[in-house]
């Protein structure tokens, strides 16, 4: 407990510079021109679901052709705007959020895609729903933002997972059933090439093309960018077979909690950047691993504690339990995280890396292997220990820089974002397992 930040760390609390990207009046305006835009697309949604509902059921079908003449658009954009509405209306909750001003109409579209990809029945979308909506409230009441759209769409994933284990895990299995591979031709003599089935596995092929590109860039001399080396690495690799192997290590990360891996329980594991992960897939996983590296997370809170070094299971169910029983005896304990240099040690970036998963700012899913790990307060003023480091995407570290916020960190983790005028903007330390 003792890697823990203890202290409130404040960084540029100084004067605040007098610059900001968005002076103060615009933002407010905008923030109002914005809510009476969501009220007004919400007010639309309600009139269009009126509209199906006073039709005839003959003249059902012709809907959204008179809603295309009367917004003067293609018919298929209504037919759109008509499904969205059709799919949200057995969850009136939703529109009352809405109307509420905690969710945007691409909440409403994140939520009602998760409900209906994974669940079949009105009674169990709705208890889903219901749970997490009620989670969000909880969240709220203690000061933290509402998710944002793809985080509320995660919830109800490992909402709707969690309902019914066995469905979910033949609905997978049936899923999988369907992979594959398609081309799309684009213009310009270029085309598209796209891989369909167990996120795991796509993950394991990405998690390769990226390591493989990562070394071409080691080469001197390499102009290429990032995106066309991992284009030239996933043809290198598909075309070549076994071209590479042995030269480079990769890691996919899955996040398995022990009761599950040893088939005691079954919590939802978790791809990072992915998304919650069936149980059994988790121990199908963790059986072809090479390495494991025990983590330590506070029950309630899911928040990173502590992160031992990678231990060499190779694939040996014997390594895989002995290491697995361990973690019940034997804590884990973080060391060297604290160094008097400015650049923080190798455990320390291990740590602070898996605390983050991505970079700080609300809402921005950059990863955190692809972050800078920048000193919140700058060194020397501030030590390089964990406590005082955090991830930041580039982009995000230059917002830093400029001045634009302030930035600092709650005793229990959570990064307060500050904006010139003082409205803040907060976000909890991410839970290392599915929230739901
Ligand atoms: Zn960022």
């Amino acid at each position: 407990m003792s890697d823990l930040p203890r202290s409130v760390r404040v960084v540029t609390d100084q004067a605040f510079p007098e610059i900001s990207a968005v002076p103060l009046r615009l933002r407010e305006d905008f923030e109002a021109a914005f809510h009476a835009q969501q009220q007004a697309t919400l007010a639309t949604w309600r009139m269009v679901r009126a509209a199906w509902d006073a039709a005839a059921t003959r003249d059902k079908d012709f809907v959204d052709d008179e809603l295309a003449l009367i917004m003067n658009v293609h018919p298929a954009t209504a037919e759109v705007l008509l499904a969205d509405v059709m799919l949200a209306a057995p969850f009136p909750a939703l529109l009352t959020e809405w109307e509420a001003g905690h969710l945007t109409d691409r909440h409403v579209k994140a939520a009602c895609k998760e409900l209906y990809d994974r669940l079949t029945e009105t009674h169990q979308r709705t208890a889903v729903l219901d749970r997490v909506l009620q989670r969000c409230h909880d969240r709220a009441a203690q000061g933290h933002s509402w998710p944002k759209p793809g985080e509320l769409g995660r919830m109800i994933a490992a909402a709707a997972l969690l309902l019914d284990l066995d469905a979910a895990h033949r609905q997978e299995r049936e899923a999988a059933d369907r992979r594959g591979v398609d081309t799309t031709p684009l213009p310009h003599g270029q085309a598209q090439l796209v891989v369909e089935g167990p996120q795991e596995q796509v993950l394991e092929m990405a998690t390769a093309i990226r390591a493989r590109a990562e070394e071409m860039g080691r080469e001197p001399g390499d102009e290429r960018t990032l995106a066309q080396r991992e284009f030239d690495a996933a043809h290198e690799l598909i075309t070549s077979g076994a071209a590479g192997e042995g030269t480079v290590t990769r890691e996919t990360q899955v996040v398995v909690p022990v009761a599950t891996a040893t088939g005691e329980a079954d919590q939802l594991g978790e791809l990072p950047g992915l998304g919650p992960v069936h149980p059994q897939t988790c121990r199908d996983l963790l059986s072809r691993s090479d390495t494991l590296r025990r983590i330590c997370v506070d029950a309630t809170t899911g928040r990173v504690l502590a992160v031992d070094d990678p231990v060499r299971v190779g694939r040996d169910p014997a390594a895989i339990a002995g290491t697995l029983a361990a973690m019940q005896t034997d804590p884990v304990v973080t060391r060297d995280l604290s160094t008097p240099a400015y650049r923080p040690t190798r455990r320390a970036l291990a740590f602070v890396r898996t605390r983050d998963r991505t970079c700080r700012f609300p809402g921005c899913t950059r990863p955190a292997r692809r972050s800078d790990v920048d000193h919140e307060q700058p060194w020397p003023l501030g030590p390089t220990d964990p406590a005082n480091l955090h991830c930041l995407c580039r982009h995000h570290h230059r917002a830093k820089q400029s001045g634009l916020f302030s930035v600092r960190t709650e005793p229990d983790g959570t990064t307060v974002w500050t904006l010139r005028g003082g409205r803040e903007f907060r976000r909890p330390p991410p839970a290392l397992l599915p929230s739901c």
